[in-house]
């Protein structure tokens, strides 16, 4: 058997036999023989050395994982220099192929979880956190500017670097501008040293230790305290006034009143 087929991410190459291997079928591939240009002289040539089989992860071909044998060409050049064809699905010393990579990066992205992009490429998820973690870097823009009004806040991402993370955004779009991987003073100090020269107001909580950290990284901004910080102060004072003046009462009395306790927070 020995046929041409358009395979997708696979076009031109020549099958020379479709084999189940485990889960997954096994096509033996091969390209045609074509002259080459040498690396080392530049002479053409058309004298084959000899063949090596690459084993390649492929896509999935009719819902079943594939894998390809690669059987790939040596040439032989007048010079003595001994080279790999050229082949446009594959590079040299991969394990998986151009379509493949490409994909992956699609998945990585689109996938509800890595886990289930891992299932459907035939690889593992640490695999394709790997491979997020690279298009995530050629996405980011190194050359960050921060607005003139930001906001600060942590929340809850539970990352491998920490419980919690801390949020930029614009607080004039209210649009996020960045994560920052933990709460750690030296982290928002020193990105903000970086990125924030432009920034002449932060709304941010009331964390003493943290409005030193962003006082200290841009000189002296104006510090808002933001509305839901600030409200969670009063709440709390009166609260506090609520249970030594219900202290004084009758035990009747108290009980009655305890569960009115978010009449004091309504608007
Ligand atoms: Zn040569």
């Amino acid at each position: 058997m020995n046929f041409n087929m358009n395979i997708p991410g696979l076009k031109d190459v020549e099958i020379e036999k479709i084999e189940e291997v485990g889960e997954r079928t096994a096509l033996h591939v091969s390209l045609p023989k074509q002259p080459h240009r040498c690396p080392s002289c530049g002479e053409m040539t058309t004298k084959v050395h000899d063949y090596r089989i690459q084993k390649i992860k492929h896509l999935k071909w009719f819902e079943r994982l594939t894998i390809l044998f690669y059987k790939r060409r040596r040439y032989a050049c007048v010079c003595g220099k001994r080279f790999s064809e050229t082949s446009p699905f594959v590079d040299k010393y991969q394990r998986y192929t151009k379509e493949w990579n490409q994909v992956v990066r699609i998945r990585a992205v689109k996938a509800k979880t890595f886990k289930e992009a891992g299932e459907v490429l035939g690889t593992s998820s640490s695999t394709v956190i790997r491979r997020f973690k690279e298009v995530a870097k050629d996405q980011i823009t190194s050359g960050v500017r921060l607005p003139k009004v930001i906001a600060i806040d942590e929340y809850k991402g539970d990352t491998d670097a920490g419980t919690y993370q801390l949020i930029i955004a614009n607080a004039e779009t209210h649009e996020p501008i960045d994560i920052l991987p933990n709460r750690r003073k030296d982290t928002i100090k020193d990105y903000l040293y970086q990125y924030g020269a432009d920034v002449e107001l932060v709304v941010m909580d009331m964390n003493p230790s943290f409005k030193a950290a962003v006082k200290k990284a841009l000189g002296r901004p104006v510090i808002i305290a933001d509305r839901f910080h600030y409200c969670r102060y009063i709440y709390w004072a009166i609260d506090e006034v609520r249970r030594k003046v219900q202290k004084e009462w009758h035990a009747y009395d108290r009980k009655k009143c305890k569960r009115m306790r978010h009449v004091l927070y309504k608007r």
